[in-house]
């Protein structure tokens, strides 16, 4: 096999509150790495959110945009959307990037770690999301919102479930379950919303057939709820649709140490990755130097693992590793670690 030591091109966006600290850790951390093994990267820092409308008047200003079209991978912190002023260039640049990269799967992975807390210590579990359709869908398919209300008594909202759609997501999935513990869980309501989970779940079955290594089954989401907390060993790969995988990954969070624990990976067709921490912007607590930075550094993490592998960089696998280890060894230590998971320590202990 050949390895690639073209320089890695990472987009560095801050975010809001919470973010201009838990980023800026996480590329501590992935500069240490990457100098560790030998890892070329070309950071590009580029302006996002409250800062961005401040300093270019947009929250998404254009020439960041045209810039993450050059990168194979960036960071995006928190967005605090809800608080910006009503103006019209600030926007939530989340769908915006979201369809722009076709990001359609959202991966987030729930692991147990002693002493932070953990209500069980052998959870290892992924919830794939679908993360362009459903109750939240471009506002392209439906040419407008989702949701509109005909009359003061009543609002429609709609869901979008696609074929196309729900394969490619459920195809990442069992990808992802090939490389893990071959067990893949597909979670829906096809008793109740016949065609649209129906539809899903067809394209899961399909799927199930050209991966006959890959053992499957499928849970009611409203019975996944519940055995998410009674059972979460019983799951490796879960895949769902977009709402449902909304709250079934904040609940996963809640078995291991809440939000700071919530990683993710946003993927799409292979170009580019996205490292994005499952929480918020948490306004609560900016500022002050106390946010967990563990899931935007195993965000990160997962980012240079995947594109160490989609770009053959072996420098970068090792990277991840070493950032793996680097941050459990972290979090083992409760002088380190922030005051959510036990810890009596704060974003720079951690980090550093
Ligand atoms: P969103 O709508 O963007 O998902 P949210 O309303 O769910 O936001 P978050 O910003 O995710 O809210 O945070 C909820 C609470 O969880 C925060 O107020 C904060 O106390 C806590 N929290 C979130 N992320 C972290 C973190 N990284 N470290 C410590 N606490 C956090
Ligand atoms: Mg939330």
């Amino acid at each position: 096999t050949t390895s690639s030591t073209t320089p890695l091109r990472i987009g560095i966006l801050d975010g809001d509150d919470i973010g201009l600290e838990i980023v800026p850790a996480s590329v501590e951390i992935s500069r240490a790495a990457a100098e560790l093994h030998g890892v070329t990267i070309d950071w590009h820092p580029l302006p996002i959110g409250r800062t961005a409308l401040d300093t270019h008047g947009h929250t998404l200003p254009p020439e960041t945009l045209a810039t993450l079209k050059t990168l194979d991978g960036f960071i995006l912190g928190p967005i605090g959307h809800r608080a910006y002023p009503k103006v019209p260039n600030a926007i939530n640049p989340h769908p915006i990037l979201r369809k722009d990269f076709n990001l359609f799967a959202n991966v987030r992975p729930t692991r147990s770690y002693p002493g932070i807390g953990c209500l069980y210590d052998d959870v290892d579990l992924v919830i794939v999301r679908e993360n362009n359709e459903g109750f939240q869908p471009d506002r392209n398919m439906l040419l407008g919102n989702a949701e509109f209300r005909p009359n003061d008594e009543v609002t429609l909202s709609m869901r979008v479930i696609s074929r196309t759609g729900s394969r490619r997501v459920a195809k990442a999935a069992f990808e992802l379950a090939r490389q893990r513990r071959k067990h893949l869980t597909y979670v829906h309501k096809d008793t109740v919303f016949k065609l649209g989970c129906g539809m899903f779940v067809e394209e899961c079955k399909k799927l199930a057939a050209e991966y006959p290594d890959v053992r499957v089954d499928d849970v009611i989401v409203d019975t996944m709820a519940m055995r998410l907390v009674r059972d979460p060993q019983s799951f490796d790969v879960v895949v769902t649709t977009n709402m449902f995988g909304d709250i079934l990954s904040d609940e996963a969070a809640g078995l291991v140490g809440g939000l700071g624990m919530a990683p993710g990976l946003c993927i799409g067709d292979g170009d580019i990755v996205m490292a994005q921490a499952t929480h918020g912007s948490a306004p609560d607590i900016a500022g002050r130097g106390i946010a967990n930075p563990y899931a935007m550094m195993e965000s990160t993490r997962m980012m240079f693992d995947w594109l160490g592998h989609s770009r053959r960089n072996e420098g970068a696998v090792r990277m991840a590793a070493s950032m793996s280890r680097a941050i459990t060894e972290a979090l083992g230590d409760a002088t380190a670690r922030t005051g959510d998971v036990k810890g009596k320590g704060n974003t720079a202990s951690m980090t550093a």
